[in-house]
């Protein structure tokens, strides 16, 4: 029998899982490769991290979904692709042949601009050990003077900032000191300006120290931009995405930045049986933002032309939407919203990123 190999249940391929558990594949092996069983949902994490949510509410169960669409589940990390051979290498050291394979991996933290701190870091991806490591520092972190510093000034660090603000404990003066360094391009770079003025303004109520300059690391320091140095007890990396290194080898075409080039059909451009979607691969034709929204909107596409693939039938084009609706969570049960040049907030943006999260989520 023929086999399609999903690597990763990341937001695609969680929904190609859901649409095949109404609609199986005839006559393929179908297999998912994901490290874990659950799969967390990044959109949430800051409501978690605020305290809105139970990590069960934030999380889909990979594996009840694999097995309602006929698929065997490997719990391993993949660590090499030969596309030319159509093989895949796992963590574990078992390796495993594929007719098809389909990238949902997603990507991991970048973290070039740390490389030389010594202290203590907690990355942001892969956000299961996030959520572990988290849960522990936060346990520990009851009642100490503290000063930790997110680094990373794009959306999932002003989100998180405003989270931990919210989270932290008997959190005044000199108890408790947050700072967010945003990097040399501000504060919610990619955003209009009202959006970053709304943000600036609702972090710096909430006490957290927005600095927008570049701090450079050197053994437990950051110095920035203008000479003054920080000594955190913690930092978290929020710091963008980079693309798994080990993707360099496997023969697939990859964007100057090692990311997978696919086509509207998010097929590869060089191995017409591999495809991806999510923050894992690249257009050349038009530029998409790392963003779950993209990976959300893709998996229709994907899941039909995965199917038009094992039945050798037609593909259909994924054509990205002109704007995204971002809803930024700031920590108490408020959000920021974006979507085209309109800006917006209040209680009520929560209640509609509340709905649209947890409706993703319980969708499972
Ligand atoms: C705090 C935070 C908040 C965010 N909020 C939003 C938001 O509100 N809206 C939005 O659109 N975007 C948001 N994002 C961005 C969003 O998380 C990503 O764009 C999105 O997760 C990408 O989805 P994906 O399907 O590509 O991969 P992911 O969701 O990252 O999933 C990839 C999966 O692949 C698995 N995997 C990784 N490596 C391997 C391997 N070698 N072998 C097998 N499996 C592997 C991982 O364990 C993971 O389960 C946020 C990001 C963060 C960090």
């Amino acid at each position: 029998m023929k086999r399609l190999v999903l690597m990763g249940a990341g937001h695609s391929h969680l929904l190609v899982l859901k649409q095949w558990s109404n609609s199986p594949l005839k006559d393929v092996e179908l297999v998912l490769v994901t490290p874990s069983a659950w799969q967390y949902y990044s959109g949430m994490i800051p409501g978690w991290l605020a305290g809105h949510y139970s990590v069960d509410q934030c999380r889909v169960d990979a594996q009840s979904l694999a097995l309602a669409a006929g698929a065997k589940i490997v719990l391993d990390s993949v660590v090499d692709i030969q596309a030319d051979n159509r093989q895949i290498r796992l963590a574990g050291g078992e390796s495993l042949d594929y007719d098809w394979l389909s990238i949902d991996i997603g990507a991991q933290t970048n973290l070039e601009s740390l490389r030389g701190y010594t202290g203590s870091i907690l990355s942001v991806k892969p956000l299961e050990q996030f959520q572990q490591r988290w849960s522990q520092r936060y346990e520990r972190a009851d009642g100490q003077a503290l000063h930790w510093v997110l680094v990373g000034g794009g959306a999932a660090g002003a989100e998180l900032a405003m989270a931990v603000a919210h989270a932290m404990p008997s959190g005044t003066g000199a108890q408790r000191r947050l700072s967010l360094v945003t990097g040399k391009q501000g504060l919610l770079p990619d955003f209009r300006p009202r959006i970053r003025k709304l943000a600036r303004r609702k972090l710096v109520q909430l006490g957290v120290e927005v600095i927008e300059q570049r701090g450079e690391a050197a053994g437990r320091h950051l110095t920035l931009t203008d000479g003054a140095s920080l000594s955190p007890d913690l930092v978290i990396a929020v710091t963008g995405s980079e693309a798994f290194p080990f993707l360099k080898t496997s023969g697939l075409a990859l964007d100057t930045q090692g990311f997978v080039l696919v086509n509207e059909y998010q097929q590869s451009l060089s191995h017409p049986r591999v495809f991806a979607a999510g923050d894992v691969c690249s257009r050349l034709d038009q530029a998409l933002s790392r963003s779950g929204v993209h990976a959300v909107r893709a998996a229709p596409v994907l899941a039909a032309n995965l199917r038009a693939a094992t039945e050798a039938s037609e593909f259909v084009a994924f054509q990205p939407r002109p704007h995204t609706l971002y809803l930024l969570s700031c920590g108490d049960k408020f959000a920021i919203g974006s979507y085209g040049p309109l800006a917006f907030s209040g209680r009520w943006v929560w209640r509609l990123k509340d709905k649209i999260d947890r409706g993703f989520v319980e969708g499972f």
